[in-house]
């Protein structure tokens, strides 16, 4: 074996890698170059899916001749004056990305200073630069880069769909556009145009501009300072959640970043007001002083550390539970409390097995009527009642549980679709009058990207012009829900999905997300019959002691537990 350096092409190609990801990332590192080069205007196209073509144009600083010819050398930037990394001001600093581009892909970079008395231009193909050529253009900066990824071809491998690929550079350049509302973007595909705003005055117009009324009625604007750190931004209701992260948007000094203590304090935040696997809808900027952040964690930039991650913690939880203390809901807690103690969750899986043996259950198709029913030889018990439209109290051998309708039909529903679609299809049921959503573009994008799956999963779903969809059939499980929401939901959850979720996993997420929205049995009232057929449905289908979202399904007191509360033990 001989260690040899590896020549500069192979290593620039290998840090791409890591830089760039997909096509969004190429949008990303451009934009940011353009935000760092002061431009007010940054115009992106983007074609076949970010493969054939992704073009930056704007009206910055601009390079002369020398810088031009530095540019997209690896490790060459205009962005660090000292030696340190302490005080970062700008998006970009590491000077990789340009070299990155050019080692993956075909990118002519043309530019022109103010003060130039000529634009130049220079091409990198797969890592190899030609001379600089004068070039016409009256200022900035304009960068093509062509046939992405036509030097690794692996990486190719693991692109998206074209529309999906353009969904998430278009997410890229809405979530720049968020932080710096002096700078007009557009985004402009083949067909259409996904974005297009002027530079606006404040913050406010712009982040309802580019997020839409809905959010915007839906929440509620937070702010909180301390000691030089300042957290702003829109925080959405509790009610307005969302079975996916893809509408958190947050920022530090300017950055979208996806940062884990941030969305860690965002849960804190929600932690007494949502459901777990629910996820609030929030726009966040931190701002604190370049010295306490280390932005240099990550290729990307998209992680970043705290030097005081408590502070700016505590920071985002009280603005947030200040805005809705309220409106918060009360009631006595510690007493409530008390009892949920004593209330014991039965572990979702597995338990049954046992209980199961223990009690040798019957056939689940013999529902007995309430009254002569010999509780004892079901886990489950036999329904003694339905409290507040969802709550079913079920009498067992040495105890009682307690059964949340809505989210035990959840799991049932969803687990029966699962069964259907290995059965040959999910029952479905064409709209009489079809159904137009109004999404935004981004979100109707990545639908009308996953068209198939979702047709595999009963909604038949198509394009509708600019950020619609119209649904023509819809799951019939899924009949009388609101199918608006329901598309929602849906384009919220694809977006979360990285390159890696399989496609059994995709399809898996879409069904729950429908059997989420199943509002057949919510607030409904049961008759005897139909409780014990839904706890013994329970008692034979899997995971069922847990709804989609991970709460219980069903909570159990045992005698003994309910003699503790009364003092009889
Ligand atoms: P970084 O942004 O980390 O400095 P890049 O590889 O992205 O590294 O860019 C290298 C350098 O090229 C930048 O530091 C900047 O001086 C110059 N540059 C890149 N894009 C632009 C642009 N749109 N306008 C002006 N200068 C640019
Ligand atoms: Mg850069």
């Amino acid at each position: 074996m001989r260690i040899r350096r590896l020549p500069e092409g192979t290593v620039n190609r290998i840090a791409a890698g890591e830089v760039v990801e997909r096509p969004a990332s190429v949008v990303k590192e451009l934009v940011e170059n353009s935000i760092d080069a002061g431009a007010t205007q940054i115009d992106v196209a983007f074609r076949g899916g970010g493969r054939d073509l992704i073009r930056v144009t704007d009206d910055g600083s601009g390079m002369d001749a020398a810088d031009l010819a530095l540019s997209f050398e690896r490790h060459a930037t205009s962005k660090l004056a000292g030696d340190d990394l302490i005080d970062i001001q700008t998006l970009g600093f590491r000077g990789e990305a340009l070299a990155s581009i050019g080692a993956v892909a075909r990118m002519t970079i043309t530019s022109r200073t103010a003060t130039g008395d000529s634009a130049y231009s220079v091409s990198i193909n797969g890592g190899v630069a030609t001379e600089l050529r004068p070039a016409p253009l009256s200022r900035g900066t304009e960068i093509e880069v062509c046939d992405l990824f036509y030097a690794t071809p692996a990486r190719l491998k693991f692109l998206k769909s074209d529309r999906s690929e353009t969904a998430e550079a278009a997410d890229v350049v809405r979530r720049l556009g968020f932080a710096h509302p002096h700078v007009g973007f557009s985004f402009a595909t083949e067909e259409r145009r996904l974005i297009d705003v002027a530079p606006e005055e404040t913050s406010g117009t712009r982040v309802r501009r580019l997020i839409g009324a809905e959010f915007m009625d839906n929440a509620i604007a937070i702010s909180a300072a301390h000691e030089g750190v300042s957290v702003a931004g829109y925080a959405g209701l509790p009610t307005y959640s969302r079975g996916h992260s893809a509408r958190q948007f947050l920022f530090v000094n300017g950055r979208p970043v996806r940062d884990r203590l941030l969305a860690g304090a965002v849960r804190g935040a929600y932690a007494d007001l949502m459901a777990r696997g629910r996820f609030p809808a929030i726009l966040l900027f931190v701002t604190c002083p370049p010295q306490s952040v280390d932005v240099n964690v990550h290729p990307a930039k998209a992680e970043v550390r705290f030097r005081d991650g408590g502070l700016i913690r505590g920071l985002i939880v009280s603005s947030v539970r200040r805005a809705f203390a309220a409106g918060a809901v009360t009631g006595n807690a510690s007493v409530a409390r008390q009892v949920a103690e004593s209330f014991r969750a039965t572990s979702p899986t597995g338990g049954f097995a046992e209980a199961q043996s223990a009690f040798d259950i019957g056939a689940p198709s013999s529902p007995p009527l309430a009254d002569d029913f010999p509780e004892t030889s079901h886990p489950l018990g036999a329904a003694r009642g339905q409290i507040h439209g969802n709550y079913i109290v079920a009498q067992t051998a040495d105890g009682m549980v307690l059964v949340d309708q809505h989210a035990a039909h959840e799991r049932l529903v969803y687990e029966r679709l699962k069964r259907e679609r290995l059965d040959g299809g999910i029952a479905v049921q064409p709209l009489l009058v079809p159904e137009v959503v109004d999404l935004d573009s981004v979100e109707a994008e990545r639908i009308v990207a996953n068209r198939d799956l979702l047709a595999q999963s009963g909604l038949a779903v198509e394009s509708f012009g600019e950020g619609a969809v119209i649904v023509r059939e819809i799951p019939a499980a899924l009949a009388g829900a609101s199918i608006a929401s329901v598309i929602r939901d849906l384009a919220a959850e694809l977006a979360g999905e990285g390159t890696v979720t399989s496609l059994d996993e995709r399809r898996d997420h879409i069904l729950a997300t429908i059997a989420c929205h199943n509002s057949v049995r919510a607030g409904r009232k049961l008759r005897p019959e139909e409780m014990n057929a839904l706890l013994r449905e329970m008692e034979v289908t899997p995971n069922s002691g847990q709804c989609n979202h991970g709460r219980p399904t069903y909570v159990e007191l045992k005698l003994a537990d309910i003699e503790r509360l009364f003092g009889r033990r």
